[in-house]
């Protein structure tokens, strides 16, 4: 189903289990080609001849290597799982496909079908037009991806898919055939503003306020808080392994792992006095972000480049302020309708908005959430979201290389520090402020639009040029 209003979009849309480097140059294309393995199935049978191409258009063509799109592409087809496959076997995935020359899929007449797919050829990284029989078309978004099953060199079935952000992906069409179904919520909300009114007139937290409506959508509360669990072990596991970790980043750039010597600089008291505070969450964001960058586990949050994040303020705060584990899961049920506001209102995806839609908006979640756990109002909670996205409007999406290194790693690390900073700006005030964060939102997506091509994760202009 797509989800298209921010009351429909809970915390385990926001927060997903996956690999690194990237949710929507990652995650996002293996989720569509597993989809699209399964569609196949009613389709192979055991003596047809079948191939299959699979095009990465737009920023998946611009960066897409960078991003391990291809190897992404072909774990899904394998019908590997981001969440539940072994990581070691995602990124073997290309490998074997290429070796085998193929795979075999379930055919519809109780037999193997073998279909021809070997990734060093069937994989295009083709542009930014859509080619047709009848010409060339605009790319539906900046993130397409085309899948093309030839039975008999003829086409079986074609489909376009688009990954927009946060490890989220439509099949094109989709919208239109699905019904998009609307429920009735307790306490609906599209907006920031309607948000407040509803926490406001309730009397209810604002955690409780979403998991009231998430149980019309489906989703009991015991089911979230154990999966809310499950997300924040993956979290504390993957800032761990970064601190455990050091050496060279895969990819090319020859990017240092730093953040297992920082961290054993700051136990040992080495760092100078004053930068103590500031850099524990710093170097728990880069732990995190190393490991995304590395292809490791973590958690879309809001996507994988800036998944360093959260972890590094909730981890910070837990330590500071003796969080146990329900208020810092009552802290990822507020950011997360923080982030579901602005995939409504803007975008959370790079190659749609810039940078501002990735660290953006985690600073803005975290800002918010920080708050909540800290006891802050809803209005205090409102006005540090919108701290956190008002102060990196603008900011541009432009990777070296096309790795989510370089600058991802560090500004994770400055955007972490930012949110501490925007959560206790507020918490020092009464919530009262001229911006509000529908406002802000509104600004920042004609300032995604505004912004030049070459800055929306095309690898074409900024520090990607070197
Ligand atoms: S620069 Fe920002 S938006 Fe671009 S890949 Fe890095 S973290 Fe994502």
């Amino acid at each position: 189903m797509i989800l298209l209003r921010a009351d429909h979009i809970g915390p385990l849309e926001m927060f997903k289990i996956g690999v690194g480097p990237s949710s929507s140059h990652t995650v996002g294309p293996m989720v569509a080609a597993l989809e699209f393995s399964k569609r196949i199935q009613s389709i192979i049978s055991k003596n047809g001849k079948y191939k299959l191409e699979v095009e990465l258009l737009g920023s998946l063509s611009a960066t897409g290597r960078g991003h391990a799109t291809d190897g992404a592409i072909c774990a899904g087809i394998l019908g590997y799982h981001p969440r539940l496959t072994p990581v070691k076997d995602i990124w073997n995935a290309k490998d074997l496909l290429e070796s085998k020359g193929g795979f075999e899929a379930d055919g519809v007449d109780g037999g193997n079908g073998f279909c021809d797919f070997r990734p060093s050829t069937d994989i295009i990284f083709g542009g930014w037009t859509l080619k047709g029989k009848n010409g060339d078309n605009k790319l539906p978004h900046p993130n397409t991806m085309r899948f093309s099953l030839y039975q008999n060199d003829q086409i079986a079935l074609e489909e376009i898919w688009i990954s927009v952000g946060g490890g989220f992906v439509e099949r094109l069409g989709e919208r239109a055939e699905t019904d998009l179904k609307v429920f009735d919520l307790p306490y609906p909300y599209e907006t920031a503003q309607n948000f407040i009114e509803q926490v406001m007139k309730s009397g209810l937290t604002p955690w409780d306020l979403v998991i009231a409506n998430q149980k019309v959508l489906g989703l009991s509360e015991e089911k979230l808080r154990s999966e809310l669990s499950e997300i924040w072990k993956t979290m504390t596991i993957c800032i761990e392994a970064g601190l455990d970790t050091d050496g060279i980043l895969p990819g090319g750039l020859n990017v240092r792992r730093r953040a297992k010597k920082l961290f054993s600089d700051l136990e040992a008291g080495k760092t100078p006095a004053w930068s103590e505070h500031d850099l524990r969450p710093s170097v728990y964001a880069m732990a995190v972000n190393e490991e995304n960058a590395a292809g490791g586990r973590v958690v879309t949050a809001p996507t994988n480049g800036s998944s360093g994040l959260i972890p590094a303020v909730w981890r910070t705060l837990q330590e500071r302020q003796n969080l146990d584990e329900t208020t810092l899961q009552n802290g990822l049920i507020v950011a997360s309708v923080i982030g579901a506001l602005v995939k409504v209102h803007a975008s959370i995806s790079g190659a749609e908005v810039g940078c501002q839609g990735e660290v953006g908006t985690s600073c803005a979640m975290a800002a918010g959430g920080a708050v909540a756990m800290l006891g802050g109002n809803i209005n205090q909670i409102e006005q540090a979201a919108e701290i956190g996205i008002e102060h990196h409007l603008g900011m541009t999406c432009d990777p070296i290389m096309g790795l989510v290194q370089v600058p991802c790693i560090e500004r994770n690390a400055m955007g972490a520090v930012k949110a501490l900073n925007a959560a206790a700006l507020s918490l020092a005030s009464d919530g009262q402020h001229l911006v509000s964060l529908d406002k802000v939102l509104s600004v920042m997506k004609q300032t995604g639009l505004d912004m030049n091509h070459k800055y929306k994760e095309t690898s074409t202009g900024g520090l990607a040029l070197g």
